[in-house]
């Protein structure tokens, strides 16, 4: 997914705190992770032979991944949405990913107009998607933890058609010159000067990111805009999600965090000594370990009003993390494009394409 400019330095600093607690969890018998979607699996950290005998078969399921990811956002790019309910939206997007044998890798983001990203269904949402909405669907699919993260945005009013269209744009010459050593910051200066030739603006904290296996911001932002000082450069067989969000000139350019929480995960698993919590964190943690979830995804077991009494219990006991929706600080209206790429020594795997 994504992830604001000010949550890199916590994403890294999270993610070495996790790697120390789970040093220390055989000790301790708890397992600590980080929000954002930011979460880290230990053996991520462990780099070098280990992981590079991995390679083939990682490559294998990021491959496979990206091939559902691709084919279920066409299938959502040519759907005409207009009367349906954002849960039926949601439901039928994750039907697909699952009716093709991998698993959603987040809750499948439906985020209307200046909801730039984070919104999912709620169970039975009723929001009705309406003639002149614009709607982002935000896709991920993850076979055995390897990720590919796809958006497309739709929408039925040409007067938005331009500004999807830049999306798009960004997004493909940022591809065309994305291979192993570009820089993150050289990917964030060509998004930003195609948005602004024609006349929009990028949406400045939001980011592409690197993704690691069940872990879907692996703690390296790209960015949307040109940024002075360090960058990195890419590395070969590691996966990278690009997503330009673009708003009008008459936006902020910025994402603020609203209200509404429909997206959770799971950030620690040290029992609330409630046990009624305690069984759902656990229902949680052997479905979709790190992952992000939704309540639509466990009314099958419970029912819906003590799901969000549980869940509160443990979004208090910070167990588990609700993330905010992210909305444009003008109100203004939000466009997105996302692709997974995957650079090797001579070319780049765009699995998403
Ligand atoms: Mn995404
Ligand atoms: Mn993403």
């Amino acid at each position: 997914m994504l992830l604001s400019v000010r949550g890199i330095v916590h994403s890294i600093a999270q993610t070495i705190f996790y790697w120390l607690m789970t040093c220390m969890e055989g000790a301790s018998g708890n397992v600590m992770m980080s929000g954002h979607f930011a979460v880290s699996q230990p053996h991520n950290l462990y780099i070098g032979t280990a992981i590079q005998n991995q390679n083939k078969m990682n490559l294998g399921c990021y491959l496979q991944a990206g091939k559902i990811a691709a084919a279920v956002r066409e299938t959502a790019r040519k759907k005409y949405h207009v009367g349906l309910t954002l849960f039926e939206i949601c439901e039928s997007v994750e039907a697909q990913i699952r009716g093709l044998n991998a698993e959603p890798a987040f809750p499948v983001n439906t985020s209307l107009n200046e909801t730039a990203a984070h919104y999912t269904a709620e169970p039975n949402d009723a929001t009705l998607v309406k003639e002149g909405d614009v709607l982002k669907i935000d896709i991920g699919v993850h076979i055995d933890g390897y990720i590919a993260d796809t958006a497309v945005t739709v929408c039925y009013d040409p007067k938005y058609e331009a500004l999807i269209n830049t999306a798009e744009m960004a997004l493909s010459e940022a591809v065309r010159i994305a291979r192993v050593n570009t820089k993150a910051s050289d990917i964030g200066r060509v998004i930003e000067s195609t948005i602004t030739k024609f006349g929009f603006k990028p949406i400045q904290n939001l980011s592409g990111h690197s993704l690691q296996q069940y872990t879907i911001h692996a703690g390296k932002s790209i960015p949307n805009i040109w940024t002075r000082g360090s960058s990195f450069s890419l590395l070969t067989n590691e996966a990278y999600a690009i997503e330009p969000f673009i708003t009008t000139r008459d936006g902020q350019g910025v994402v603020y965090e609203g209200k509404t929480k429909n997206i959770f995960g799971v950030t620690s698993r040290k029992p609330v000594k409630n046990k009624e919590a305690d069984d759902l964190l656990e229902l949680i943690w052997s479905r979709y370990k790190t992952l992000p979830f939704a309540l639509r995804w466990l009314t099958n077991k419970y029912d819906e009003k003590d799901l969000r009494r549980l869940t509160d219990v443990l979004v208090r006991k910070k167990n588990v993390h609700a993330y905010p929706i992210l909305v444009e600080g003008h109100s203004k209206i939000v466009v997105q494009a996302e692709h997974t790429l995957i650079p090797t020594e001579s070319s780049v795997n765009i699995i998403t394409l």
